[in-house]
């Protein structure tokens, strides 16, 4: 079984439905939100659709999903086998905006953990917080007749923010590459607050949510002010190179004191990192007296357990 594999393989999990994790493997075992977001032509040919906390065999081994908090049918993975437990979180996120209850890490012997902010200055503000100070933000800048324009990824991310920011009340308008996310996202059962389609005209009164990546709708829009939310934020030289005008630091992805906090909770003993800063979390690891490396290249082809 591979795990998010980035070539075609015959059984793979695939965690989310991030096109960098979806590829046309033979069969595939997902979440059914996952199947869902993931577009018609990069679907797997076969799929075994697995729903949160049911379990599978496989051979001797059992295989349970459970929510990893990073966006729509996030799963992480935790494989059982005579006694030696693996677990795989994908993509994660604990500390959920709007009052949820923290994503739920299984305990395991072996962790595979994603470090994309494994680095110290990772560490972003609480949750709540932060969502309450973009719709200030927002807010501020519909007061001055600005269209306040929200820089995020296509796929969840902009789905995750307009629901956040739904309890403020307001309407959206939403780029050309973020439309048919937001249109997968309700078809896979999250429905959104009301938006519309920006058509190239101004959109006074909205919110206007646009990938970080290629500003020509957006300077169509008149008085505007652009807010780069990602947790990239805490890197300045990321952070300027989008020109944005203010930044937030609201992530799908844990910050460093939580990646520590996964570690903790899964009670791990052996420890791999994948994605982002490997080598810095695994280093940092080892000297608490855990166990650690960081997967790359050929030994990620196979884990002895
Ligand atoms: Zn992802």
């Amino acid at each position: 079984m591979w795990l998010d594999p980035l070539v075609v393989r015959s059984f793979a999990f695939i965690s989310h439905a991030h096109t960098d994790h979806a590829r046309r493997h033979k069969e595939a075992l997902l979440t059914p939100q996952t199947l869902a977001l993931i577009p018609e032509s990069r679907r797997p040919r076969g799929w075994r659709m697995l729903g949160f906390g049911e379990t599978m065999r496989r051979g001797d081994g059992k295989v349970t999903l459970y929510p990893a908090g990073h966006m729509l049918g996030s799963a992480q993975l935790h494989f059982e086998h005579e006694g030696t437990s693996v677990l795989y979180t994908g993509d994660i996120k604990l500390r959920q905006p709007g009052g949820a209850p923290p994503t739920h890490v299984p305990r395991a012997d072996v962790l595979i953990l994603e470090s994309t902010y494994g680095r110290p200055h990772f560490r972003f503000g609480d949750p709540d917080s932060t969502v309450e100070a973009i719709a200030r933000w927002c807010r501020l800048a519909l007061d001055s007749r600005a269209t306040p324009v929200l820089l995020c990824h296509a796929l969840g991310k902009t789905e995750e923010v307009m629901l956040a920011l739904a309890p403020y009340g307001f309407e959206f308008a939403l780029e050309k590459r973020c439309a048919p996310c937001a249109r997968d996202y309700a078809a896979a059962g999250r429905s959104l607050p009301s938006w519309v389609e920006l058509d190239g005209e101004p959109a006074p009164g909205r919110v206007v949510i646009a990938p970080p990546s290629g500003k020509d709708e957006i300077r169509r829009l008149g008085r505007y002010r652009t807010a780069l939310v990602s947790g990239w934020a805490k890197d300045a030289d990321f952070a300027r190179l989008f020109g944005a005008d203010a930044t937030f630091d609201l992530s799908d992805h844990c910050d460093f004191d939580e990646l520590v906090e996964v570690v903790e909770r899964s009670g791990a003993d052996q420890v791999y990192t994948v994605h982002g800063y490997t080598e810095d979390f695994a280093r940092f690891l080892r000297r608490r007296g855990v166990r650690a490396w960081a997967l790359e290249a050929n030994e990620q082809l196979a884990l002895a357990l």
